[in-house]
């Protein structure tokens, strides 16, 4: 089967931060720091390794609502305490996942962990917003956990590294976490000078984010550290060459292409639904979650 490179359409640097609470200083590389077409992914931010000084109050984002879509957050550095109105509380420590689907609505809030608060640290997190296809969206919320070493990951050869299946299907591991759509997420960890390859449709939204180091897609784009490289619907295979030890994630995913209606945190396909997620909010319809 002939393959032909996926072409690389941009290779973008992370945009002026932003604080979300006090907690997370992110840089929003979609929707509104760059129009790319990421579909089903709708929004990546993106807290670039970042010291935070010891603190007794733990600081993050008090209690918010979420519907019609799932936060996904990878953890690098620093820990994360997550609460919500479903009952689901857990800690995401580096090389953990947390996928929470919102669906119908919750209320959650997300604070840095208390031992990483006293002690500070270097803190760096991914936080993407995985839209659901209509007939989804009001399911009930769901919450799955997936700590590093419990993770699916495939060993590359000659230890050269590994490549974290978080979900997706990677040459037969099947990645740990469930999805309602067609969706390929990975944590790759390459030694210098391993090379990775990967194949994804060519009609699928795709980018990289480099976590760590630097590396070279294609034979001859070179991206660094905090850089996204996003792909075009041209060419259906990538390889990734370290230049040095990286950690890189990767997403592509098959686009739902249905409208959107985007308000705050909720994420539907028409502002009638918006109306209706806030008076839903207002009214209690998310549940209780003390503050
Ligand atoms: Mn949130």
């Amino acid at each position: 089967m002939p393959t032909t490179f996926k072409k690389v359409a941009a290779i973008l640097n992370p945009t002026a931060p932003h604080m979300v609470g006090d907690g997370f200083r992110v840089h929003n590389f979609f929707p509104s720091g760059y129009k790319i077409k990421m579909d089903p992914f709708y929004l990546l931010d993106y807290n670039a390794k970042l010291e935070f000084s010891p603190s007794n109050t733990p600081r993050g984002v008090g209690v918010h609502p979420h519907r019609g879509f799932e936060t996904v957050t990878i953890a690098y550095h620093g820990a994360v305490a997550h609460h919500d109105s479903a009952g689901n509380s857990g800690v995401i420590y580096p090389g953990d996942v947390q996928w929470m689907t919102a669906a119908s609505g919750i209320l959650h809030k997300e604070y840095h962990e208390e031992n990483y608060s006293k002690k500070g640290g270097p803190f760096q997190m991914v936080q993407l917003w995985v839209n659901l296809p209509a007939k989804h969206k009001m399911t009930a919320p769901k919450y799955q956990s997936v700590t590093h070493r419990e993770m699916a990951s495939f060993e590359l050869p000659n230890h050269e590294g590994k490549i974290e299946v978080i979900a997706g299907n990677y040459n037969g591991v099947k990645g740990s976490a469930s999805t309602f759509t067609e969706i390929e997420l990975y944590n790759l960890r390459l030694k210098a000078g391993a090379k990775a390859h990967l194949e994804t449709p060519a009609h699928f939204n795709t980018a990289l984010l480099v976590i760590e180091g630097s590396i070279t897609v294609n034979g001859n784009e070179k991206a660094t550290t905090n850089q996204l490289v996003h792909f075009a619907h041209e060419g259906n295979a990538i390889t990734i060459e370290a230049s040095e030890d990286a950690v890189v994630l990767y997403l592509s995913g098959d686009p739902i292409n249905e409208p959107i209606a985007q308000y705050g945190p909720f994420l539907m396909n028409k502002p009638e639904e918006l109306q209706q997620a806030i008076e839903d909010y207002n009214t209690g319809k998310f549940g209780y979650l003390e503050e």
